[in-house]
């Protein structure tokens, strides 16, 4: 079954470090746009099955509960949803409430992830992000006490000033929470963002190669004591609680994108809408909202195929290979998945191959190795 997207573009305030395509003042907007991203639903030609549904931004929480609703009651008309289909808001700590966890919870909502980052306030000035430590604690509290156990934490780390203690401090907080999957990201200082400004004009340095490792290597033992497996390269999660929608990014499954600068994959096409939220509005469902599109040539499929497999740690199964390709995996990348064997990068499963634990540490070398 497919996957489905759907991009609420809104932020109170664009964080420092952030290159998502997400805005801030512009919440003026946001009616027009849910109506807009209804229209493009029901535009929709082929209505597939769907398990997962996922609202991603930007700050979805910073919609009502009922545009949250009004969107999925048209994904409910033109998809067919599985009862059981995991349904996601992303949200942020200062706008998440009991109250608003148990309306998006009566809409169908069984799964929240919310954007934290940090429980040291200092770092989360830094980062420019408008919630508190005690903000992000009492929203995981919220979410939970509405009858939400299906919750993700965003954490990040290698930050400057940012110590091993308070990494220690952040695994601390996340022993005590009902949290049950968390994505820990070291900091990467995006070109365009204002940090990378603030880089570049000497406000601060970032922490070398080394103290980043150490805390990475922190995060990952707290993670395993706390009963998490790593099941993706950024990604932890307690047993039977993987995000089953990211999974279909990272497993060559199909997903279908409505709204501003949505991505959509069919299998051999990828497509993605237009970035300009007031064309978006004025054109969906009335003509093409497409910006760009690209037909994924044979070659490109499997090596996008490999490198996505790789992030997950269960890695390459070369039965699924040859399923979507009709032709082994050996026959193709023989050669690659030897050498980097021989570098200690990647080992035998017992259907195919992963990345080691040195390979992770070295994921955008592995990948391009797949790429001619
Ligand atoms: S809340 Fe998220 S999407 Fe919005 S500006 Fe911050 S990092 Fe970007």
């Amino acid at each position: 079954m497919i996957g489905l997207y759907i991009h609420i573009p809104f932020c109170i305030h664009k964080c420092l470090y952030c290159d998502f395509p997400s805005y801030g003042g512009i919440l003026q907007y946001r009616q027009a746009y849910v109506e807009a991203v209804c229209r493009e639903i029901d535009s929709w030609s082929d209505a597939a099955a769907a398990d997962t549904v996922y609202f991603g931004g930007g700050t979805p929480s910073l919609l009502e509960a009922g545009q949250i609703g009004a969107i999925l009651d048209h994904l409910q008309k033109k998809f067919t949803i599985d009862p059981a289909a995991e349904i996601t808001v992303e949200a942020n700590p200062d706008s998440m409430t009991a109250a608003y966890a148990a309306a998006l919870c009566s809409y169908g909502v069984n799964r929240i992830s919310l954007g934290v980052q940090s429980f040291n306030d200092d770092m989360l000035r830094f980062l420019g992000r408008i919630h508190t430590a005690e903000q992000a604690l009492q929203s995981v509290r919220d979410v939970y006490d509405a009858g939400i156990d299906n919750i993700s934490i965003d954490l990040m780390y290698g930050l400057p000033r940012q110590t091993a203690d308070m990494v220690k401090y952040d695994m601390d907080i996340m022993k005590i929470l009902p949290v049950c999957h968390a994505s820990a990201y070291s900091l990467i200082v995006e070109a365009g963002t204002v940090l990378k400004n603030g880089l570049d004009q000497g406000e601060f340095t970032l922490p070398d190669d080394k103290k980043i490792e150490e805390m990475g290597k922190l995060v990952h033992d707290s993670m395993h004591a706390m009963g998490f497996s790593h099941y993706e390269i950024s990604s932890y999660a307690k047993a039977g609680r993987q995000s089953r929608h990211n999974c279909k990014y990272w497993q060559y499954t199909p997903y279908i994108g409505f709204g501003v600068s949505a991505h959509s994959f069919d299998g051999s096409r990828r497509w993605a809408n237009i970035s300009n939220i007031p064309d978006y509005i004025r054109r969906a469902g009335q003509q093409s909202v497409i910006g760009e599109s690209i037909d994924i040539q044979r070659q490109r499929a499997m090596e996008d195929y490999c490198f996505l497999a790789l992030r997950l740690r269960k890695g390459i199964e070369y039965a699924d290979f040859e399923r979507h390709f009709g032709v082994s995996l050996q026959s193709v990348f023989g050669d690659v998945v030897r050498r980097l064997s021989d570098q200690g990068l990647l080992e035998k499963t017992g259907k195919g191959c992963c990345m080691t634990e040195e390979g992770l540490s070295y994921g955008n070398y592995v990948f391009s190795r797949f790429i001619r």
